[in-house]
C-alpha cells in the first residue's frame, strides 16, 4: 500500500520526523513495503492561564520558583474543580504536567489548615517515590511551606518512620495495596489522617482496570466510607492518560459523580506517525505450515540502528525485558558495522525499579551520552523522559492510551520528531496498521471495571465489614445484597444488634490480594529462593503454569519445574528458554442464565452467565521464530470457570446461502472466533489473555452455530459486557482485519491464536470472512 501522499506545505514543520522516516526507509531492503501508513501530527502551542487566585501565596511562590511561571489551561481549569470542592479527573497527555493540577488545592489548603491532610495513590511504587522527592523539593523551596510534613508509606518503609507518619505527616504518598492493608485495616491508628482528610490523589487512574481496578474501586469506597465515619467527606483528584470518557470511567472508579478535564493547554512539537508492517518471511514457517512475519523487536532493532547513525536520540518499546535486550543488542551490532563508536551509545533499559537507574537512564538520553533504549513496557509511567527524536514502538502495548504515552516521549518543542509503530503478528496489530484512523483519531476504549462482580465484592464486603460493621443501607449502596446473603450462608458473616459482623477470627485483608487474580490461587514460588513472584487463578493454572510453560514475571523469564494443584504452588526457575509452550486443551461451555438476548433475522446474539470447562490434555513447543520443536502428552484435572460471555448464533441455512458447505463450518467459526479474540482489546481494555473463546458447529444449549467469548475471570471483569454492547464495531473491525491479512490460508497475524488450546486446527481464514458478514448483514439491516 502505498503511503499517504505529502502535502506539499506542511515540509517546514515535518522536515526533521519525515527525513527521519526517509533515513529509515532507504535502509529498508529492496522489495519490501512495510510502511502502511504515514501521518504528519500538527504541534500544539501553550494555552498559559494566570494563577487562580484561591492558590496561597507561598505555593504560587514556590511553583515559580520551581520553574513554572504560570499554570496551563488544563492545570488551572482541575485545580479550581477540585478546589471548589468537586470530584475531578484530569485526562491529559504525557508530560502535560498534570501533577500541578493537584498539587495547587492540596499545598494550599494544607498551607492554609495547619492540621489538613491529603493522601497520594499511585499504581507503582517507582511512581509513589517520584511523586514524593519532587513534592519534598517543592516544599523546601518556600519557606512558609518547609514545615508541612510528608512522608511515603509503602513496603519498603521502615517501622519507626511509618510510626512518625500515622502521627505526623500532612500528605502520605502509597499505593492501593497499602491503603487495603494498612490504613483501611487499621484504620483505628489512622484517625487523626482520617478525620483530617482533605484530598485524595489518584493518579495513572487508568492503570486500574479489570479485576484489579475493580478491586481499587471497591477500596477507595471503603475509603470512603471511613473517612465519612470519622466525619471527612475528601474531595478526589484523579489523572489519567487520555481515555474515552475519563469521566465516567472516574465516577465508576470512586464511586461518585466526577467531572472531566480533557482540553490539554501543554505544548508538544509536530510529530510524522509511521505504522509499519514487517513482511512474511519465506525461510520459516509456523504451526500448520502458516507464514510468519519477521519479528516486530528485530524489525525495530534495524530501525533504531538506523535512527541513531542520524544522530536521533530514540527510545524503542518493547514486550518482555527480554525482548528489550534482544532489540538492544541487534541494533548494537547493527551500528558495530557502521561505526564502532556507535555500538556503546545504545543499552537495554532493566526494568529494574531503582530510581538512581532510571535517573541515570534519563540524563545519559537528555545529554545525547546515550542514542538508543530499548526499553520494555515498566518505563511508560512515571518516568521524566521527553522530548526525545524519534520513538518506535515494536508491537502495539495493549490499548491507545498506552501507545500515545509511549509516542509522548518524543517531540522537541517546535521541532519535528518521528514515532513509529511496527507491527507484531497479531490480529489486532494487523488491523491498526491498515486502519490507521483507530489509532490516530478519537481514542476508542474505555477503561472496564466492574465493582459489583460477586467474586470480587464477596472478599471486599468481608474486609469492609471488619472495618466496621456493615448497616443494612451500607450493603445497598455496594450493591451487595445477594453477595451478603451467600456469605452469612457460609456463615463468614452474621447480623447482630446494629449491623453485619464478620465472624470467627477470619483474616479478611490478608486473603485478598487486590493485584491477584479472583477465587482460588495458586502462587508462583521461585524454588531457590522461595520468594513469590505472584499469584494466579487456579482454573487457568494448568494451562499457564504445567511444567516447562514459560512465566514472565516484570520482564523476566522463568520456567515452571512443577505445578501442585492440591497444595496451589507452582515453583519455577528463571531461566531464558529459546521456546515458549502452549497447551493444548478440551474446553466445553454450557449457558447457566440468559442475561440479555435479540434476535436479527437469522442471528441471534446474547450475554449469558456461562460454566467454562477446561481439560489440558498437552503442549506444544515452539521455538522463537514460530518453528513447532515439539507436542508433550500431558493430562491435568479438569477445571470450571463460572464467568460471562457474549455470544452470537446463526442458522446453518444462512451461512449455507451466504456460501458455506456444512463441512466449512467449524474451521470458518473458530476463525472468526480466534480474530475476534485478538480484536476485543480494541474497545474494551482487556488483554487477549483476559479472554477465551469456544465455537461450535452445533452447540447444545442452542442446537445451531455458534461462538462464544467469554471473560477468563471468575464472575466477569466487564469485557464480555463491552463486546456485547460494541458488538457491530468489534465484529466489523474482525473482518477487516482478516481479509486485510495478505497471508492465503491464515497466519498468526489474523486468524492464528497463540493460545488455542486445539493446535489451530481446523482454520478456514475465507469462511471466516463469510460468517462475519453474513453475521453484520443480519445485525445491521434495517438501520
Ligand atoms: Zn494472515
Ligand atoms: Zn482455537
Amino acid at each position: 500500500m502505498p503511503a499517504t501522499p505529502r502535502e506539499p506545505d506542511a515540509d517546514a514543520a515535518f522536515g526533521f520526523g519525515r527525513s527521519l522516516l526517509s533515513r529509515v526507509l532507504v535502509g529498508t531492503p529492496v522489495r519490501e513495503e512495510p510502511l502502511t501508513h504515514v501521518a504528519d501530527l500538527p504541534g500544539r502551542t501553550a494555552r498559559f492561564v494566570e494563577w487562580p487566585d484561591w492558590v496561597a501565596e507561598p505555593v504560587v511562590a514556590a511553583l515559580r520558583e520551581s520553574g513554572v511561571p504560570r499554570p496551563w489551561s488544563h492545570q488551572a481549569e482541575a485545580a479550581s474543580i477540585a478546589a471548589a470542592g468537586r470530584h475531578v479527573v484530569v485526562a491529559t497527555g504525557t508530560a502535560s504536567g498534570k501533577s500541578l493540577a493537584y498539587r495547587m488545592p492540596i499545598l494550599s489548603t494544607l498551607a492554609r489548615e495547619p492540621r489538613a491532610t491529603a493522601l497520594y495513590l499511585a499504581p507503582t511504587k517507582a511512581l509513589g517515590a517520584d511523586q514524593l522527592r519532587a513534592t519534598e523539593e517543592l516544599l523546601d523551596a518556600a519557606e512558609e511551606l518547609s514545615s508541612i510534613r510528608i512522608s511515603g508509606y509503602d513496603g519498603d518503609t521502615p517501622p519507626e518512620v511509618r510510626q512518625w507518619a500515622r502521627a505526623h505527616a500532612r500528605w502520605i504518598f502509597t499505593n492501593p495495596d497499602m491503603l487495603h492493608l494498612a490504613l483501611l485495616r487499621g484504620h483505628a491508628r489512622w484517625s487523626r489522617f482520617l478525620r483530617n482528610l482533605r484530598y485524595v490523589v489518584v493518579d495513572e487512574c487508568h492503570s486500574y482496570r479489570g479485576v484489579f481496578g475493580s478491586n481499587v474501586a471497591l477500596v477507595l469506597r471503603r475509603l470512603r466510607r471511613l473517612a465519612a465515619r470519622y466525619g471527612a467527606d475528601p474531595v478526589f483528584v484523579l489523572a489519567s492518560a487520555t481515555t474515552a470518557d475519563p469521566g465516567v470511567a472516574a465516577s465508576r472508579l470512586i464511586g461518585a459523580p466526577c467531572e472531566q478535564v480533557t482540553e490539554d493547554g501543554s505544548p508538544h512539537g509536530p510529530r510524522t506517525v509511521a505504522l509499519w508492517e514487517p513482511p512474511l518471511l519465506t525461510a520459516v514457517t509456523g504451526e500448520n505450515g502458516a507464514p510468519v512475519r519477521r519479528s516486530a523487536g528485530s524489525e525495530a532493532a534495524r530501525i533504531m540502528a538506523d535512527l541513531v547513525v542520524e544522530g536521533a536520540r530514540t527510545l524503542t518499546f518493547v514486550r518482555s525485558r527480554r525482548g528489550a535486550e534482544l532489540t538492544a543488542m541487534g541494533a548494537s551490532r547493527l551500528l558495530a558495522e557502521v561505526d564502532p563508536d556507535l555500538a556503546d551509545r545504545v543499552a537495554a533499559y532493566r526494568a529494574g525499579y531503582l530510581a538512581e537507574d532510571r535517573r541515570a537512564l534519563e540524563a545519559a538520553l537528555a545529554d545525547g551520552t546515550l542514542l538508543g533504549a530499548a526499553t520494555t513496557n515498566a518505563l511508560e509511567l512515571g518516568v521524566d523522559i521527553a522530548g526525545l527524536d524519534a520513538v518506535v514502538v515494536a508491537g502495539f502495548p495493549g490499548t491507545v492510551a498506552s501507545f500515545w504515552q509511549q509516542a509522548g516521549r518524543s517531540g522537541r518543542r517546535g521541532e519535528g520528531s518521528l514515532v513509529m509503530l511496527v507491527a507484531r503478528d497479531d490480529p489486532l496489530d494487523t488491523y491498526l496498521v491498515h486502519h490507521p484512523a483507530a489509532l490516530l483519531d478519537k481514542p476508542v476504549e474505555a477503561t472496564i471495571t466492574d465493582p459489583t462482580n460477586p467474586y470480587v465484592l464477596g472478599p471486599q464486603l468481608l474486609c469492609a465489614a471488619l472495618e466496621l460493621p456493615l448497616t443494612d443501607d451500607e450493603v445497598r449502596a455496594f450493591g451487595a445484597w445477594d453477595v451478603l446473603s451467600e456469605l452469612a450462608e457460609q456463615n463468614l458473616i452474621r447480623r447482630r444488634g446494629h449491623g453485619w459482623f464478620v465472624t470467627g477470627e477470619s483474616r479478611p485483608h490478608d486473603a485478598l490480594d487486590i493485584r491477584g487474580g479472583i477465587g482460588t490461587q495458586i502462587a508462583i514460588v521461585e524454588g531457590e529462593t522461595g520468594r513469590l513472584l505472584g499469584t494466579c487463578d487456579a482454573g487457568r493454572a494448568p494451562s499457564t503454569l504445567h511444567p516447562e510453560a514459560v512465566h514472565l514475571h516484570q520482564g523476566e523469564t522463568y520456567v515452571v519445574d512443577e505445578l501442585d494443584l492440591e497444595a496451589g504452588v507452582a515453583l519455577v526457575h528463571q531461566e531464558t528458554p529459546d521456546w515458549t509452550t502452549s497447551a493444548r486443551e478440551v474446553t466445553e461451555i454450557a449457558i447457566e442464565e440468559v442475561l440479555e438476548k435479540r434476535a436479527y433475522g437469522a442471528v441471534s446474539v446474547g450475554l449469558v452467565r456461562v460454566e467454562v470447562t477446561h481439560q489440558m490434555v498437552g503442549y506444544l513447543r515452539r521455538l522463537l521464530s514460530g518453528e513447532i520443536v515439539d507436542l508433550v502428552e500431558l493430562e491435568m484435572p479438569p477445571q470450571t470457570l463460572d464467568t460471562r460471555a457474549v455470544m452470537y448464533t446463526v442458522t446453518p441455512e444462512l451461512l449455507m446461502a451466504a456460501g458455506l458447505e456444512p463441512d466449512r463450518f467449524p474451521g470458518s467459526l473458530h476463525a472468526a472466533e480466534h480474530a475476534a479474540i485478538g480484536l476485543l482489546p480494541l474497545v474494551a481494555t482487556c488483554d487477549r489473555w483476559d479472554i477465551g473463546g469456544v465455537s461450535t458447529a452445533l452447540h447444545g444449549d442452542t442446537g445451531l452455530p455458534t461462538v462464544f467469548i467469554y471473560d477468563g475471570h471468575p464472575g466477569g471483569a466487564g469485557f464480555a459486557e463491552r463486546g456485547h454492547r460494541e458488538l457491530v464495531r468489534w465484529l466489523t473491525a474482525t473482518k477487516e482485519a482478516i481479509s486485510d491479512c495478505e497471508c492465503s490460508a491464515g497466519c498468526p497475524s489474523c486468524v492464528q491464536s497463540p493460545k488455542c488450546g486445539n493446535g489451530n486446527h481446523p482454520l478456514d481464514k475465507k469462511g471466516a470472512v463469510t460468517v462475519l458478514a453474513a453475521v453484520l448483514a443480519e445485525l445491521t439491516a434495517g438501520t
